[in-house]
């Protein structure tokens, strides 16, 4: 909704609330047609709100994001999520994706909705840069719970983080102080 929308209905819908707190067993009849009214009113600006912030797409997760009329559900967001899910599936080669008959649901259906392929990958700090330290797990507790245990243990690296690998990479926690280290070649320790 635009600006004289929201000024137009917030006073409406005040004007309503002024109605409903003055009410009382005297109320006159002339004065409920009143309200009637005014209630009316506050409807239909209501509704021309709803229209003018209709949805764009059919993707419950970004209804007013850009547009890709080829997508099922419209969403530009999730088709380049799905084709790169796709091209993951396909062991990294692009191929064009036929889409599936527009759904006339705006949700779409189970189909239509991405298939996330996500993981989490525990890394660590060897001095110089973040190197994977463990199985890239499917269950992010699981990860956590694998970093738990290698800071726990007896020679533990200076610092770990917790990746999360989906269409992008995303560093969700550090723990520590990653700072450079000259590696010394010889193991001059
Ligand atoms: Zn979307």
């Amino acid at each position: 909704m635009n600006h004289a929308q929201l000024t137009a209905l917030g006073r409406a819908l005040r004007l309503v609330g002024e109605h409903g707190e003055s009410l009382t067993t005297d109320t006159p009849d002339a004065r409920l047609h009143e309200v009637k009214a005014d209630l009316r009113r506050a409807l239909d600006l209501l509704e021309e709100s709803l229209e003018a912030g209709a949805p764009l797409t059919r993707c419950p997760e970004h209804p007013q994001g850009p547009v890709d009329t080829s997508a099922p559900d419209l969403c530009l967001l999730c088709e380049t999520r799905r084709r790169s899910a796709q091209r993951a599936e396909y062991g990294g080669s692009s191929r064009p994706t036929d889409a599936p008959a527009k759904s006339p649901s705006r949700y779409g259906v189970r189909a239509e909705r991405p298939q996330p392929q996500q993981r989490w990958l525990p890394e660590a700090w060897n001095g110089r840069e973040w190197q994977l330290c463990g199985t890239p797990r499917r269950d992010r507790a699981e990860a956590e719970a694998y970093l738990a245990a290698q800071r726990r243990g007896s020679r533990p690296a200076m610092a770990y983080r917790l990746v999360h690998e989906f269409t992008d990479y995303e560093v969700l926690r550090v723990w520590g102080t990653p700072t450079y280290v000259d590696v010394e070649p010889m193991g001059n320790m």
